[in-house]
């Protein structure tokens, strides 16, 4: 007899993980791990695909979701140098033809028109969102908790009042009149520490601060990630989730409690 709990394995997504060994800060590895379980967890097959300065371009091609974490000036200057001269054509077409992606920080950072850091250093973007990002030369970083409520999630299924997160940058990131935010800032620093705008969105792609890592600190922000990818890839609805967020939903409960925003 067939174990109901045992879900049949027939549909597969692959997940573009871009430069794992560089960009992958204040555990962003965990978004990748949260993306496979919730995926797994529905009998969907996911596949993870490491995409270094080594691996052909080509290899995108076969990725339905992309997902890069935050680093530091360092790595964001070797990462760019293979961005610019190699795979960031393809990353751009690809979110061009509604490819949903998560960029965090570091990342969100160079998806954007430009990046100047605290040397002067003018790092040159992919510009998929239009903004630009400036270190400040004293060092200051804007640092710690963090909750914002998104304004825009693209297509999203299932209303997500507030996302809680963790902000290590020094760059401040402002946006064009044009671009759309991801989210407001409800506590702590977000984009700039001036306009309350935290992120950033163009087409399935967002761009975000939040660390953390996001997922697992907000399943439904995986869970929307997942049905946009589904979706697109299958046309039908993403099989629905047995799992049980009680404890997950509690520590989030807890942190907003904290941070005085209401949930
Ligand atoms: N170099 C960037 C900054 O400090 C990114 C930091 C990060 O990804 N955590 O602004």
């Amino acid at each position: 007899m067939k174990n109901n709990h045992t879900p049949t394995i027939h549909h597969s997504l692959t997940l573009g993980w871009l430069y794992p060994e560089l960009m992958s800060t204040y555990g962003d590895r965990g978004n990748v791990i949260v993306l496979q379980k919730r995926a797994q967890w529905r009998g969907i097959n996911i596949k993870i695909e490491r995409i270094n300065q080594n691996t052909n371009y080509k290899l995108l091609t076969t990725c339905d979701l992309l997902f890069m974490g935050g680093a530091q000036d360092i790595q964001q200057e070797i990462v760019n140098e293979d961005l610019l001269t190699n795979k960031g054509n393809k990353i751009s077409e690809m979110i061009e033809d509604d490819t949903p992606a998560l960029f965090i920080c570091g990342a969100y950072q160079l998806m954007g028109n430009y990046y100047l850091d605290s040397n002067g250093v003018k790092i040159n973007g992919l510009g998929l969102f239009d903004m630009y990002t400036q270190a400040p030369q004293t060092g200051e970083r804007l640092i710690g908790n963090i909750v914002i409520q998104p304004k825009s999630i693209p297509h999203s299924l299932l209303p997500i009042p507030y996302l809680t997160g963790f902000e290590n940058h020094g760059g401040r990131t402002y946006l064009s009149n044009k671009s759309q935010a991801f989210a407001q800032v409800i506590s702590g620093y977000g984009n700039n520490g001036n306009d309350k705008t935290e992120g950033a969105v163009y087409k399935n792609a967002i761009g975000t601060y939040l660390h953390g890592p996001i997922l697992p600190a907000n399943p439904e922000l995986a869970d929307n990630l997942l049905e946009k990818t589904f979706a697109r890839k299958y046309g039908i609805k993403l099989p629905s989730n047995k799992t049980d967020d009680t404890f997950s939903k509690k520590a989030k409960g807890n942190i907003l409690k904290k941070l005085k925003a209401s949930y």
